[in-house]
């Protein structure tokens, strides 16, 4: 029914790109032959394209359910500037919002409306909306019909009915969670018929990520922030206290910053949100109360301060960070306090399952924080997917941005004890033989009558965990059955028992030296950045143009063009119409309406610094 060049002509005429992005192109085909879709997609994959694109191309009105208005409003906001026709209906809309719907509808040019979950609740709108035109139904952020996951909102439950009220209208549900649980309990409840199924790959190819340990965070952070100067970002930490200290820390250095937690006020926390959209703010720091509803593209670094307490949360936050394709920082702070921390957290939990299944997360975070392996590679494996490389090339250890230690002497104290208590027997009691800890297990084997009982009391119980992911890691020790995970010597234990190899982990004795920001290409499209002063400095000129449009139209930046536009701007000196489309993210309307302010600016930029391509 649609040809394939009418498809990329409709991507590159309203939306400016010239290719989709991975999944993209099969979701929007499925959706244009009215099929049901139940895509699973990573933050920043690009979900609303996969509706917004059919949305437009399909005849009648695409309902879109989304949780949050502030959420409503962004996407409503982008799809305009894109030159199609979308409303949102809530609380706060405004009567001339209204009668724009009204008459968009009647004239049948809708192409989006977007809608709360508790709409479906009310019959008289439901009634209203069955005397509609609907091309299909996309649900946003559909994992917050599940109790399982960590967004739940009982109101999405009224989301159940759609397929029984509108048997012929097909539905397209998205979701950028990673489990299993989660993503079988939607399709249930949705009731999705032989839904066209896509899960993306998490693997987010522009993420830097780097994991730093933590001796003093606020000057740490400092440097941090030294080489990502005139950049918006997030700071997380795990307490209030900590948002506190660390916002006012930051302000009294001279940096745009503000706190966001759950203790201020609603409109403060407006406030703060809202300051961040507009670029008015450059840093949050925030604990995890702040996340959904953030839609800002630009966000060009995620740091977490504290060790998240599972691996789940961290990919979430992180997540957060360069939506807009062009490289970001996700950066990790730990230390030995945020692990006792949460342990005391964790064993504070009652439910004893509920306990174990803590401990385990928390254990895969400290694995991927001491971990002396690729962060990509050791992220992605947690989700199921395998990486198809041994390397990233976009992490802190691929890049060799680590320092290591030799720690022969401690692996041979370790590895002997799992010798000498016969490879029978796990982390915890292998820990407690080394340390010298008199358990009950330690009396009924007698292990305190081993020569290597208490050898390891110089060094706390962190370090030799660490120890030991580290020889598990190197498979210098293999754990046979993940149920019983007894640890077993392998071939390489006995080249460093019988001292032919040596041993080296990550360091946590001296603070790693990052290099310079460096230049880095994530993707081929991707131009490298800041390889050119001049480039740098248009590229800030461009960002100051942006807010003043955006201020004018009460816009967030990043709706009229994202980063990744800009740098491509700033690379290309587009002087015409012409030049100008080829950018991507400029389709037909934005070409009209900021076209010609941005080509100007771009051409007395060049004639001023007496510079012509
Ligand atoms: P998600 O909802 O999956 O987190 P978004 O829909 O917000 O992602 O898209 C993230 C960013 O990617 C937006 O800035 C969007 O304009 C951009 N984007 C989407 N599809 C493409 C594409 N095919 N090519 C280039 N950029 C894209
Ligand atoms: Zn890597």
């Amino acid at each position: 029914m649609f040809p394939p060049e009418k498809i990329s002509a409709t991507l590159s005429e309203v939306f400016g790109f010239t290719t989709f992005r991975p999944n993209q192109e099969e979701i929007v085909r499925a959706i244009l032959s009215r099929q049901n879709v139940f895509a699973i997609m990573p933050t920043g994959g690009g979900k609303s394209l996969c509706y917004q694109l059919p949305a437009h191309m399909l005849s009648g009105v695409c309902v879109v359910i989304s949780p949050l208005i502030s959420l409503m409003k962004d996407q409503v906001d982008a799809a305009r500037t894109n030159g199609l026709h979308a409303a949102a209906f809530n609380s706060t809309s405004t009567l001339a919002e209204k009668s724009y719907i009204r008459d968009a509808l009647h004239g049948n040019t809708l192409d989006l409306l977007y809608i709360s979950p508790e709409r479906f609740n009310s019959e008289h709108f439901l009634e209203r909306l069955k005397t509609l035109n609907l091309s299909f139904f996309a649900i946003d952020e559909a994992h917050c019909i599940s109790e399982w996951g960590h967004d739940f909102r009982p109101d999405y439950l009224a989301l159940a009915r759609i397929t029984d009220e509108f048997p012929d209208v097909p539905i397209a549900a998205f979701t950028a969670t990673a489990t299993l649980r989660v993503a079988e309990d939607i399709v249930t409840r949705l009731q999705l018929k032989n839904p066209h199924l896509t899960r993306a790959s998490f693997n987010r190819p522009n993420l830097f990520y780097q994991v730093f340990y933590k001796r003093r965070f606020d000057g740490q952070l400092l440097d941090f922030l030294d080489r990502h100067p005139n950049e918006s970002g997030i700071v997380y930490r795990t307490s209030r206290k900590k948002v506190e200290e660390t916002a006012a820390f930051l302000q009294s250095q001279g940096f745009s910053a503000l706190p966001y937690h759950a203790g201020m006020t609603d409109e403060d926390r407006h406030a703060t949100q809202e300051a961040f959209r507009r670029d008015e703010c450059a840093i949050i720091v925030a604990t995890i109360a702040f996340g959904m509803g953030i839609d800002k593209s630009n966000v060009r670094f995620v740091v977490h301060g504290d060790l998240p307490k599972n691996i789940e949360a961290y990919y979430q936050e992180t997540g957060r960070a360069g939506r807009d394709g062009e490289s970001a920082y996700c950066t990790l702070f730990y230390g030995r306090q945020d692990i006792t921390l949460l342990a005391h957290f964790v064993n504070k939990i009652e439910n004893k399952q509920a306990r174990e299944v803590a401990k385990e997360q928390l254990r895969h975070m400290i694995r991927f924080a001491e971990q002396d392996e690729c962060r990509r590679i050791g992220l992605l494996r947690y989700f199921g997917e395998v990486f198809p490389a041994t390397r990233c090339d976009h992490c802190d250890i691929c890049g060799g941005e680590v320092e290591r230690e030799d720690a022969t002497i401690a692996a041979q104290k370790l590895l002997s004890a799992v010798y000498r208590t016969g490879e029978r027997f796990g982390a915890t009691h292998l820990c407690d033989v080394v340390l010298g800890e008199v358990t009950d297990k330690v009396r009924q084997f007698r292990h305190d009558q081993l020569p290597t009982f208490g050898v390891g009391k110089d060094r706390p119980l962190p370090y030799w965990r660490m120890v030991i992911n580290a020889l598990v890691s190197q498979k210098i020790l293999a754990v046979d059955d993940p149920k019983f995970p007894v640890l077993k010597l392998t071939e390489n234990a006995w080249a460093i028992l019988r001292n032919k190899q040596r041993f080296q982990m990550l360091s946590q004795q001296s603070h790693p030296k990052p290099q310079k920001s460096r230049v880095f290409d994530v993707r081929p499209e991707n131009p490298a950045r800041g390889s050119n002063p001049l480039s740098e400095r248009l590229f800030q000129r461009l960002r100051e143009l942006r807010k003043e449009i955006a201020a004018t139209e009460n816009l967030p930046p990043y709706v009229v063009f994202s980063d990744k536009s800009l740098r491509e701007m700033s690379l290309k000196f587009p002087k015409d119409r012409d030049a100008f489309q080829l950018i991507s993210g400029v389709g037909r309307h934005k070409l009209e309406s900021y076209g010609d302010t941005f080509i100007t600016a771009i051409n007395e930029y060049c004639r001023d610094n007496s510079w012509s391509q």
